[in-house]
């Protein structure tokens, strides 16, 4: 049997599975896959040659941890409850450029600086907004862009055809992606999977993973904030802390509610996703267990520990290490809970039927 765009759509798409990570569309190598209504749709010929259904980390063709082996050189053991790790810090951005725009510690964008700087990386793959809140996903390519693309969106968008548009486009060779655990996912099978498209993979330096519980459909969200009155060219920042989902007019804090409230609005795709922290990245990045102008770092791989020590040791960041990561270790078992609750009633309704 061959598994092609077709068994794509049947398996991942239709069954509303698809986290629009935007790895099949950047992965194939005929550009025959298209995004149409946030979907990636075929537009053009399929040739069956696999590769897209391969990226996709919601076939369930792969045990994540055969590839978390692969990249790891080990499986997690079983207290590891949010993946592989060398060692956990708190850490802050030093530069004052960068504390004005990110979203914690600027850690994310103070590691990027840093690849900048020393010629590690020539491009790194982001998301950017508009003055509504529209986000999109973006290249950057040196600092102007970094800070242009600090702070977190809290919607999904398709990052990783990005990394096409870096590769094929700019001709980029080293690359740096910052993305969701879902994305983060994807973008490993481009150097692990058993049909990856290597042009892509061998690009790819650092995986840098933002945490993430749960994602919201976006125009409904927009939608419920025009309802509360509030207007998005005037938000300056949203954020998730300690159970709140909070918005922000400069210093002026416009809405604070639970972020149970959100429900409604969290996104199919999002249900049966079990990885809070990005456990399939280089370093992954939160806030949870530190104070909200700091980021929570776990570190999982040699290469992001070098990163990450070298960019302390020349001073971009200030780092302490973290003892404890008992919210971390909390929502992860939730999330994963949470998400084999949901899988199994999907399956009780499809019996019952
Ligand atoms: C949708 C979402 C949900 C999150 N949920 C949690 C949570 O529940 N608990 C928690 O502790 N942390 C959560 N985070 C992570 C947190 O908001 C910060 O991103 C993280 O602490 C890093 O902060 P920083 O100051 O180091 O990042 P910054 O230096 O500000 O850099 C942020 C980076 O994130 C990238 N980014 C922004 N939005 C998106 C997006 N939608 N998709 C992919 N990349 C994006 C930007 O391109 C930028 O490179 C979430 C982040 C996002 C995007
Ligand atoms: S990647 Fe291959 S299988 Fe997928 S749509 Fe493109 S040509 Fe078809
Ligand atoms: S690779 Fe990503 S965008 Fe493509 S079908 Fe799978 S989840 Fe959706
Ligand atoms: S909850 Fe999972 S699937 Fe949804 S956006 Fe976050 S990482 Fe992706």
């Amino acid at each position: 049997m061959v598994n092609n765009f077709a068994s794509l759509f049947k398996e991942v798409i239709l069954k509303n599975k698809c986290v629009f990570c935007g790895a099949c569309i950047a992965s194939c190598p005929v550009e025959a896959i298209e995004v149409v209504k946030n979907k990636p749709m075929l537009k053009g010929v399929c040739y069956n040659c696999e590769v897209c259904y391969y990226q996709c980390a919601r076939t369930g063709i792969y045990d994540k941890q055969f590839i978390e082996e692969k990249k790891f050189g080990r499986r997690r053991e079983r207290d590891e409850v949010f993946g592989v790790y060398l060692k956990v810090f708190k850490a802050k951005a030093t530069d004052k450029n960068i504390l004005n725009v990110c979203q914690n510690g600027g850690a994310v964008t103070s590691l990027l600086k840093y690849m900048f700087d020393e010629g590690l990386i020539d491009a790194a793959v982001g998301v950017k907004r508009d003055e509504n809140w529209e986000a999109y996903p973006f290249v950057v390519l040196n600092e102007k862009d970094l800070l242009e693309v600090a702070g977190s969106k809290y919607m999904v968008v398709p990052t990783l055809t990005a990394v096409r548009e870096a590769v094929d486009y700019l001709f980029k060779k080293s690359i740096a992606v910052v993305g969701l655990p879902c994305q983060i996912e994807a973008v490993t099978n481009y150097k692990y999977s058993l049909k990856h498209p290597l042009k892509l993979g061998n690009k790819i330096k650092l995986t840098i993973g933002v945490f993430c519980f749960h994602e919201f459909k976006h125009a409904e969200m927009l939608n419920f904030f025009k309802e509360k009155n509030i207007e998005l060219k005037e938000v300056t920042k949203m954020d998730i802390e300690k159970g709140r989902f909070k918005v922000y007019k400069g210093d002026e804090l416009i809405l604070n509610i639970k972020i149970s409230e959100l429900d409604p609005f969290t996104r199919e795709a999002c249900k049966i996703c079990k990885d809070f922290t990005a456990e399939l990245a280089d370093i992954s990045v939160g806030n949870v267990d530190s104070p909200s102008d700091w980021s929570t770092i776990i570190i999982r791989s040699e290469y992001g520990l070098k990163i990450f020590e070298d960019a302390v040791n020349r001073g971009y960041l200030t780092a302490e290490p973290l003892e404890k990561l008992e919210t971390v270790k909390l929502l992860s078992k939730v999330k994963r809970k949470n998400a084999l609750k949901h899988l199994k009633e999907t399956a009780e309704v499809k019996a019952r039927k």
